[in-house]
Formats: structure tokens, C-alpha cells, sequence
């Protein structure tokens, strides 16, 4: 899989996407993600990407020409299958659409700095938009981030079977059961006695009846989707 990030601010991709299992992914060939400064494309000598808005008001825009000259010429080496915009207005980003994007082989996503991207650019090339949660970020960098990595883990391969993402939370339509570690007891704590019992099927269950517990307290509305989708097998 191929993700290409078109940014103003190149820089603040450069910790996030170069560590861990990222790293990890392209390292092993899983994925390729290739960061576009938007500057590359600016208006002018002077790397102009943005202007004031018409109509007035605080806050520059992200202008079209630069915008669709990257655009353009991505397209013009391959095909994409999707071209994203991260905006607050976009889709709320979940799991089920982590899954979905992981299926794809090329995609663009724009991040808009400052007021946004012009909205012609929008209409002309974004194909799907996607916020990361309710509140508003200074850039769609960290957004960037958030989609690529929640993609990438699931690849196939990515992941060892250790770590297999079918056991995180969501996967299943619940929360994740709790963990723990050495040592068996800490200040007094005890772990769970069924989980050293070695009793697969046991740690299993106990495991099922933890989340379950989990997301109805904690995520009713996840609790309820759950429970009528087991109803409905
Ligand atoms: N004026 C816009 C916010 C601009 S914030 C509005 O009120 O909707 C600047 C940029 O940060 C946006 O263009 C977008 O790319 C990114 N951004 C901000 N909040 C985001 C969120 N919740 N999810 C995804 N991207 C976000």
C-alpha cells in the first residue's frame, strides 16, 4: 500500500511515521508513504500556498493552484484509490473505516493547515473526508498520522501474531478485556487468579465476560450494536 501526505508542515510527520510499527511496515516493504511539501508547488518564488479568504475574516486558505498541481501530478504516475481531506466536518474516522482503507493500494491524503483548503478543491478532487474526533486542530498532520498508522497495523504481516490487531479493541464490536504482567502481585494486587490458571478456555471466557462488562459500562453505544448484531446470529 502507497500513502502520499500533502502538507504545508512536512516536519511534524517526520516523528510519528518513522518509529515503530510504521517503520517497521515500510522497512518490510508493507507500505510506502511519501510526505509532498506543498511548498514544491507554490504559486510563486516565494512559496505561496495561501491566501485570505474572500469575504474577510481571520485566517489564511489553502490555495488551488498548488493544491491541484500536486495533486495532478501524483495522479499522473499512478491511479488512487481514494483521495482524502481531514476536516472536523469529514466522517468521524472508527475502526470500520480503518478497515476499509486498509484494503486500498494508493491513497492521498490533504492535510489543510490554517483556515482550511479552498473548497473548489474539495468539489473537484477529495473523494472522502474524515475528522479524527470533535474538536479542531491547528493541522490535518497529526490526523494524517492517526488514519496512516491505524491502517497500516492491519496490514497482513505488519503485525506479528503476538500482536494481532483481531484482538484489540473494536475488532469484535468491544472494548479490549484488561492486561496484565509480571510480576503476579504488585502492592498487594493481585492478578486475576484465572489468568495464571494456564486453562485456556477459562482465560478465554473470563476474557469475553471482561470486555463484554467493559463496553457496557464504558461504551454503551458500542454495548447495544454488539448485543443486537449477536442477537441477530
Ligand atoms: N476552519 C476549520 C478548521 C481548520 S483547522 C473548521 O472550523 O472546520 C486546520 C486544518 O486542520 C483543517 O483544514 C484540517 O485539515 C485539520 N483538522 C482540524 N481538526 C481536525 C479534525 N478534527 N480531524 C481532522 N482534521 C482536522
Amino acid at each position: 500500500m502507497r500513502i502520499d501526505i500533502i502538507t504545508v508542515q512536512p516536519a511534524l510527520l517526520d516523528g510519528p511515521l518513522n518509529h515503530s510499527m510504521i517503520q517497521r511496515a515500510k522497512d518490510k516493504g508493507f507500505a510506502e508513504i511519501h510526505i509532498i511539501n506543498l511548498r514544491d508547488y507554490a504559486l510563486n518564488r516565494y512559496g505561496q500556498v495561501d491566501d485570505y479568504q474572500f469575504g474577510g475574516g481571520a485566517g489564511m486558505v489553502l490555495m488551488c493552484e498548488p493544491l491541484a498541481k500536486a495533486i495532478d501530478s501524483l495522479k499522473a504516475e499512478r491511479s488512487y484509490d481514494e483521495v482524502i481531506y481531514t476536516s472536523p466536518d469529514g466522517e468521524l474516522w472508527n475502526q470500520k473505516a480503518a478497515n476499509a482503507l486498509s484494503l486500498k493500494n494508493n491513497i492521498i491524503i490533504l492535510c489543510g493547515h490554517y483556515k482550511g483548503i479552498d473548497e473548489r478543491i474539495r468539489n473537484l478532487y477529495v473523494t472522502k473526508e474524515v475528522s479524527i474526533g470533535d474538536y479542531v486542530l491547528t493541522g490535518g498532520e497529526l490526523a494524517a498520522a492517526i488514519i496512516s498508522d491505524s491502517i497500516i497495523r492491519l496490514l497482513p504481516g505488519v503485525l506479528g501474531n503476538e500482536e494481532s490487531a483481531l484482538t484489540d479493541s473494536f475488532q469484535d464490536g468491544l472494548l479490549a478485556p484488561p492486561v496484565y504482567t509480571r510480576p503476579a502481585e504488585f502492592r498487594g494486587m493481585k492478578v486475576p487468579e484465572v489468568l495464571l490458571s494456564g486453562n485456556f478456555k477459562l482465560i478465554e471466557e473470563w476474557r469475553m465476560s471482561q470486555a463484554e462488562q467493559r463496553t457496557r459500562e464504558r461504551r454503551p453505544d458500542i454495548y447495544n450494536q454488539y448485543y443486537n448484531d449477536t442477537q441477530a446470529h
